[in-house]
């Protein structure tokens, strides 16, 4: 079973929001802005989803609140609002975002900036320790500031903007506020109508509503240009048809989020996430958190562990299946540090090796026991193997490992070449019963879930770990440079890397399953 604790990423569709979705596609499937009583019965749904939205959110009397794609989307339309009213000011000369804004913002500034020929600047607000606006940086930027965006909350460490302190730095400033609000919506209390707050997106897919809806609120009398025109849908303000099973299923969590049955409260989620930390701490000696509690999601946490690689956590979480996800970018080989973390005076290595852990609202408490029994067990199977000295014990180890074959990494061609499909695999099999199968996941990760939890077939599976691998590979993986030799692992980037070592040291049949265990348990379903 599965458990996901990667909420701040997206979560799963609630179920009364899935039934509502589905009525939209089936019975209720009218076009809002045809006049007949299907279209009409379509119009009626969309008001009542405004309206609740409008009550839940606590939103100002007036202005627009219009259903959008997303917060993608609301941020776009916000940036493109505000930065065309600013044409031929000279009073301003910046914009300005939170440094650790979701890259959206900073993304759609610089685009819309270049695009509208602004001559403005574009500059970060810096963020203290704590993940907070430094407010007397701001109050000295504010009167020649056009736009100002911050977000309510942070997406990878969940620290809550002071929005009343950001209000009163920007008192007297003639600067539109943009406040993206999307991962609040339904963890913390927002007062959008007691704060000057000029734009508000929100996305669906974070609080239980599918992927490709949102909201975005401009408040009465600010600067508004569409990014959509066309058929004149939401009263001109962005042209498409509506997104109709979306709209259905946001007013479903809404309706939830409304008669207050299905979230938990604050306290609550209070209570889960000190077991998760706590869980988390006695699991893994020496781990840091990287946001301070205080003036943080009640549903979030962000950690670090010396010396473990976020990797190698990561590979970890997933082979108990248990969903986390990198604080920051990353890939396989290299682990981008985090601009929040950095941006918060985190050294790299804490910004590049961090965990993000995230669950939303309606999480089942069961799950959080399971959770801690298995964040238990990924901390012995880490420090088993860190015994056996099986693991790389940091990320310059990591990546001194991964540089080894640099020069093969690099060719997307030979990659594809060496890449052996699920299907493929099941026939070779079949066909070749002996083939040798080579798990190269990490020792911990084998532990969790041994391989032949997949590989019921398969008669011959070894294990050796990819930095043991390409250390030092074994003689007996050269036995037989004509016979087929498949390397598996979780995602495929570390079986493509073996099989490409295997490749350039002249064994003809050395494959990778491409996609890994996690596409081959779900094929072996199909
Ligand atoms: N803003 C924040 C804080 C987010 O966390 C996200 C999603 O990761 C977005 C904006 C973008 O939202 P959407 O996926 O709805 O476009």
């Amino acid at each position: 079973m599965e458990i996901d604790l990667d909420a701040n990423a997206t979560t799963p569709v609630l179920p009364a929001a899935r039934a509502a979705a589905i009525a939209a596609m089936a019975a209720d499937y009218g076009n809002p802005s045809s006049s007949h009583s299907t279209g009409l019965r379509a119009r009626a749904l969309l008001d009542g989803v405004r309206e609740r939205a409008r009550r839940v959110l606590g939103l100002p009397d007036g202005g627009h609140l219009l259903l959008t794609s997303g917060a993608t989307e609301g941020i776009q339309t916000a940036v493109l609002s505000a930065l065309t009213s600013l044409r031929g000011r000279a009073d301003v000369d910046c914009v300005l975002y939170g440094a650790t804004e979701h890259k959206a913002v900073p993304e759609a500034l610089r685009h819309w900036v270049r695009v509208l020929q602004l001559n403005m600047t574009v500059r970060a607000i810096p963020v203290g320790p704590d993940g907070r606006h430094d407010l007397t940086w701001l109050r000295a930027h504010a009167p020649r500031a056009g736009l100002v965006c911050t977000m309510a909350a942070n997406n990878e460490t969940g620290v809550i903007s002071d929005l009343p302190g950001i209000a009163q730095a920007l008192a007297g400033s003639p600067a539109l506020w943009l406040v993206d609000s999307v991962q609040a919506l339904g963890k913390l209390r927002l007062d959008l109508a007691g704060l000057p707050i000029d734009y508000a997106p929100f996305s669906g897919h974070k609080l239980y509503a599918p992927k490709g809806i949102g909201l975005l609120h401009v408040r009465q009398g600010a600067p508004f240009t569409p990014l959509l025109c066309g058929g004149g849908q939401e009263a001109g303000l962005r042209a498409g048809t509506e997104n109709m099973p979306g709209a259905a299923a946001l007013g479903a969590v809404l309706r939830a989020l409304e008669a207050g049955d299905v979230f938990q409260p604050a306290a609550v989620l209070e209570r889960w996430r000190r077991q998760l930390a706590d869980a988390l701490t006695q699991a893994f000696p020496g781990l840091l958190f990287n946001t301070p509690p205080k003036h943080s999601l009640p549903t979030t946490l962000n950690f670090s562990v010396p010396g473990v690689s976020v990797r190698v956590l990561l590979d970890l979480f997933d082979a108990a299946d248990v969903r986390v996800s990198a604080g920051s970018a990353c890939s396989a080989a290299r682990a981008e540090p985090s601009h929040v973390l950095l941006a918060m005076g985190l050294p790299e290595w804490r910004a590049a090796s961090a965990v993000r852990l995230s669950f939303g609202p309606a999480m089942d408490p069961a799950l959080i026991d399971v959770a801690c029994e298995r964040i238990a067990a990924c901390g012995a199977a880490l420090q088993a193997a860190q015994w056996a000295g099986d693991v790389p014990r940091s990320k310059q180890e990591a990546v001194a490992h991964v540089a080894q074959t640099a020069s093969v990494l690099g060719d997307v061609a030979a990659t594809a070449a060496c890449q052996i499909s699920a299907d493929a695999l099941r026939q070779l099999l079949q066909a070749q019963p002996h083939t040798r199968v080579v798990d190269v996941r990490d020792t911990a990760e084998q532990r969790l879930k041994p391989a032949a939890a997949f590989l019921p077939h398969a008669s011959s599976h070894t294990s050796l770990p990819l930095a043991s691998l390409l250390a030092e590979p074994p003689a007996w993986l050269m036995d037989s440079p004509d016979a087929p030799l498949v390397f598996l692992c979780r995602s495929g980037k570390r079986s493509d890397q073996a099989a490409l070592a295997l490749r350039a040291l002249g064994h003809r049949q050395a494959w990778s399953l491409h996609g890994g265990l996690a596409l081959w348990a779900e094929a072996a379903m199909v």
